[in-house]
């Protein structure tokens, strides 16, 4: 049997606790919050066209999240929320933009572009966005649960990985918000009656 010092086990748990802040500080780029000053109406315009994606989702009874990847001002890859659809607990509405811009580029590597999303990404999405080398994402709605852009955990600026995103969250967050909202209330009440 081990016999493990209390005391000494909380000194190499503070001590653990005091660094790794420090290491996922160093280098982080942070995410800034969208306003609706300036020239954001072209963050804007692209957001309203996620929107549209999403409500694609909603018709087909899937969580509405829509993507789109943007270069030069052109859409090179779309997506919406498909996982019970393909069954596949990949397919997000970002995967989906990913897998369809790489491809339509002919290359893994989906350079200088902006991915626009409804939802603040998910790690596993974020992760992708960091193979895929995406510019710049975009979100509206922060999600308090699994956001893997800055709320929950930073994967799309992390220190440790060799590629770091610009960030801005919160583009029409409200009405992105309640664009998912209104679908959950609408199953919650579904599976009411
Ligand atoms: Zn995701």
């Amino acid at each position: 049997m081990i016999n493990i010092d209390k005391n000494q086990s909380v000194q190499i748990t503070s001590s653990q606790i005091i660094k790794k802040p420090n290491q996922l500080q160093k280098g982080i780029v942070e995410v800034s919050h969208w306003s609706e000053e300036g020239e954001n109406e072209v963050d804007a315009s692209f957001m309203r066209q996620a929107m549209l994606l999403a409500e694609k989702a909603q018709a087909i009874g899937e969580v509405p999240v829509g993507a789109i990847i943007v270069v030069d001002s052109m859409i090179i890859g779309q997506g919406y929320n498909q996982s019970i659809a393909l069954h596949d607990p990949s397919a997000h509405a970002e995967m989906l933009a990913l897998r369809e811009a790489a491809k339509n580029l002919e290359n893994y590597r989906v350079l200088d572009a902006t991915l626009y999303v409804t939802l603040e990404p998910c790690p596993m999405c974020a992760g992708a966005l960091v193979h895929g080398r995406i510019k710049r994402v975009v979100f509206g709605a922060y999600d308090q649960k699994t956001g893997a852009a800055g709320t929950t955990m930073n994967i799309v600026q992390h220190d440790s990985l060799n590629h770091k995103m610009e960030v801005t969250g919160g583009c029409l967050q409200d009405a992105c918000g309640a664009q998912i909202s209104a679908f959950f209330k609408q199953r919650r009440k579904q599976k009411k009656g």
